[in-house]
Formats: structure tokens, C-alpha cells, sequence
């Protein structure tokens, strides 16, 4: 059985997810419904996590690709830590049983509030962005009376050649600070009682699949630690943050983590500090789908429209960066084909999930599966139009199980003001 992503294949003209066909989760659930596979995400998560093995290293999933708690816990049962961007997050990687000492908190605008549930608790440590959330830190670090751990957030200025939108790495974004003033702000903490700076961290992106840009990156700040360290500061965590592309197509090349890992271990080895990684795509992206529902079939003379039941509300991805996200239907058809534009049910005009693509004919009532959906897909989810969000389903063997449920029509309202 050739598999299309792991775990995911063809059996007897139905597509498996694990030892699931995808069919009964929809019968069962409906659609349009998301459905990870914990084999998947076990898979994924070695894959990236061993290539580090050389060096002491801790892997923090970046919550906001996947958020839910089970998701979370699958991940925590593996070692993992949390990368997080905000307390909603924070609470989340706890709840899921996640030690506060392999949680990390990024973002550019944490609130006050944020830095102190993050330092109440724990966590290891605070990626500051500017000079104003150091400072506020102190004072947060002084009401506690702990000194909080932080590592600056550099902009290497690097580019991953990627979608612009989450390219984070340039010094034209909003991320980070630069080389310089990042100094300046490792020795203005040396003053300050309630800081302690036990790390550096950098993030240049997502989808990533030039691995040079992580080396250049690398090498920058690697450079810099040492000079910071000259000035007595020392640093023992490396966050390299996450970044790492996964395939949208089955058959575009997945690039191995241990091409990731060939460029950055020698770099952390010779400064002998603890990694920090922080994926999130490449662990979860291929280790969901989200199954929709043919709903008509529209036939214009040069263009057949199939209108199914998941929409930009439900997978924002794909208004969002003109994303590609291949569809399979749930039942192999290999017979004949049409090219069609494969469109949701919201009232925009860029509420599509693929534009003139190469499709198996079909009919009302099919049922599809969208691939690589596993990650920036639920969590971005809205209620847009007044859809409720679909539910999540992990599927773990051949069972499955609803891991957070559908929304209903009084989810919608239930914190208005009703008559
Ligand atoms: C979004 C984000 C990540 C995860 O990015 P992926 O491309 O999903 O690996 C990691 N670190 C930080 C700081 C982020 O903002």
C-alpha cells in the first residue's frame, strides 16, 4: 500500500487514516469535521525530534498550529514542550500536563497580565521583542519577587524565501530586534534586579524548505552569543525557534528535519548551549485532514463549480495566502477527470479551496478529504457567516474519538445580550 502521508492511504478504494476509513468518521460526525491522526503525529514528531539527538535539546510545539489539549497531551506523552504566544496558550500547554519548564512565550504585544501568569507559573522562559517589555518584565519580575527568565528575540535579517506574510526574519518586520539594540538590551538587564537572561532566541519564518536560511541565521546569532558573552552575560539556552516546511502536494519532496539539524547542531555544539526548537507545521500540517461534503454540482459552459460544505471560516489558510491544499475524495475514483474549482459556501468570491484543479468527477453527496490540514487550520477557524466550528475528531488505531465537539447554533449567541 503506497501511502500518501504517513498513515494515510488507499485500501480496497478508500482512503485510510490509520486503520480508520475516513468515510465512517463522516457518517458518524458529519462534516465538515477535522481529523488528526495520533500515528501521524507520533510520526512527525520523531522524525523532527531525533534529528537533534547529538545535542541536548528540547522540541517546543508551537501551540497556535494546533491547539487542542489531547493534540497536546499526544505530543507532551513524546517529551515535547510548548511554544507559546499568549496565556490563552500558556493555559492550554498546562492543562494539556505540560511541565512550565519547557513552555516559552514569544508574541510582540504581551500585556502585563500575560507576563505574569507566564512568570507565576514558571515557565522557562520569555522571548522579549523590545526594550518596553523588558522593562515591564522587571516590574512584573519585582511584584513577584522572581527574577524572570528571558532571552531576546533577534532579527538576523535573514531571507527564508517565503510566503511574505509569514516571513518574520527580515529587519522590515515587525519581529525581534536587531543585533545592536539587542545588546544594549542584554547589558541594560545586568542592571536590573528581577531579570535573569538565560537565552537568545530567533524565528526567521514558516514553511521553510530552504534550509541555507537557517544556517545563515544561525551563524549570525551564534556570533553574537559569543560577543555577549564577552560581557559576562551568560546564555545557556539557544531557541532556534520553528520555521521548518512540510509537502502541500504528495509528491513535492519533504526536506528530511535531519537537513535542518545538519545546519544548526554544529553551531550549538561549539557554544555548548541547550536547543530550543519550536515547530508547529511540520508536526502537525500532515497529520490532519479536513473532510467536507459535496453539496451541488454547478456546470457553467466552461466551468464546473463543486460547492461543498467547508469554507474560509473553516480553513482560513486558503483565503489568507492563497494557499494550496491538495483534495482527495474519500472513495478513489480514477477513471475520468475535470478540471474544477472546488469553492465553499461563504458570500466571498475568494471563498475557494482549489482554483482550476484536476478533479475525479463527482457527484452531490461525495465526500472529500483536504490534505495538511492538521495545522493553522482549526485555530484559525472562525464563526464567519455565523457557521458554527467544526468539531475534532484524533483518530488513534483503528477507533476515533470526538476530542472537541461541533458547535451548535447556541454556541453562536451564548455570550450576546439575547431578549
Ligand atoms: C509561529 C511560530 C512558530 C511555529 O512556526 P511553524 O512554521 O509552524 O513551525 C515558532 N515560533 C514562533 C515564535 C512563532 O511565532
Amino acid at each position: 500500500m503506497k501511502e500518501i502521508f504517513p498513515k494515510l492511504y488507499y485500501k480496497s478504494k478508500e482512503l485510510f487514516f490509520e486503520d480508520v476509513p475516513l468515510k465512517d468518521v463522516a457518517e458518524r460526525e458529519g462534516t465538515p469535521t477535522y481529523v488528526y491522526s495520533k500515528g501521524a503525529l507520533q510520526y512527525w514528531f520523531e522524525e523532527f525530534d531525533s534529528a537533534f539527538n547529538e545535542v541536548s535539546h528540547t522540541t517546543c510545539f508551537a501551540v497556535k498550529s494546533n491547539s487542542n489539549i489531547q493534540v497536546l497531551k499526544v505530543l507532551r506523552e513524546l517529551g515535547a514542550g510548548a511554544d507559546t504566544v499568549s496565556v490563552g496558550e500558556i493555559f492550554r500547554a498546562l492543562t494539556a500536563g505540560i511541565d512550565p519548564k519547557k513552555i516559552v512565550f514569544a508574541g510582540v504585544g504581551k500585556r502585563e497580565d500575560e507576563l505574569t501568569y507566564a512568570l507565576e507559573r514558571g515557565i522557562l522562559m520569555v522571548n522579549v521583542e523590545s526594550e518596553g517589555e523588558l522593562l515591564l518584565l522587571n516590574k512584573v519580575g519585582e511584584k513577584l519577587k522572581r527574577r524572570a527568565p528571558f532571552a531576546i528575540r533577534v532579527n538576523p535579517d535573514v531571507n527564508p524565501k517565503t510566503h511574505p506574510y509569514i516571513s518574520t526574519g527580515l529587519k522590515s518586520a515587525k519581529f525581534g530586534v536587531t543585533f545592536d539594540r539587542a545588546l544594549e538590551l542584554y547589558k541594560k538587564a545586568k542592571e536590573l534586579r528581577w531579570l535573569n537572561p538565560v537565552g537568545v532566541h530567533f524565528h526567521i519564518g514558516s514553511q521553510i524548505t530552504d534550509v541555507s536560511a537557517f544556517r545563515e541565521a544561525a551563524e549570525k546569532v551564534a556570533e553574537f552569543v559569543k560577543e555577549i558573552r564577552s560581557f559576562g552575560i551568560e546564555i545557556e539556552y539557544f531557541d532556534a525557534g520553528g520555521g521548518l516546511g512540510i509537502n502541500y502536494h504528495p509528491d513535492e519532496r519533504v526536506v528530511p528535519a535531519k537537513e535542518l539539524a545538519e545546519e544548526i547542531v554544529p553551531i550549538v555544539k561549539e557554544l555548548d548551549c541547550h536547543l530550543i526548537l519550536e515547530p508547529g507545521r511540520r508536526i502537525a500540517g500532515n497529520a490532519g485532514v479536513l473532510l467536507t461534503r459535496v453539496l451541488y454540482v454547478k456546470k457553467r459552459e466552461e466551468k464546473t463549480f463543486y460547492i461543498v460544505d467547508a469554507g474560509m471560516n473553516d480553513l482560513s489558510r486558503l483565503a489568507l495566502y492563497n494557499a494550496y491544499h491538495h483534495i482527495l475524495p474519500l472513495e478513489e475514483k480514477k477513471e475520468e477527470t475535470v478540471v474544477a474549482d472546488v469553492v465553499g459556501p461563504i458570500c466571498e468570491t475568494g471563498d475557494i479551496l482549489a482554483k482550476e484543479r484536476e478533479l475525479p468527477v463527482l457527484k452531490e453527496g461525495d465526500l472529500l478529504a483536504i490534505l495538511s490540514a492538521g495545522a493553522y487550520g482549526f485555530t484559525m477557524a472562525s464563526n464567519y457567516n455565523s457557521r458554527p466550528r467544526p468539531p475534532e475528531v484524533l483518530i488513534d488505531g483503528d477507533k476515533f474519538r470526538v476530542i472537541r465537539e461541533r458547535e451548535k447554533l447556541g454556541d453562536l449567541i451564548s455570550r450576546e445580550e439575547v431578549l
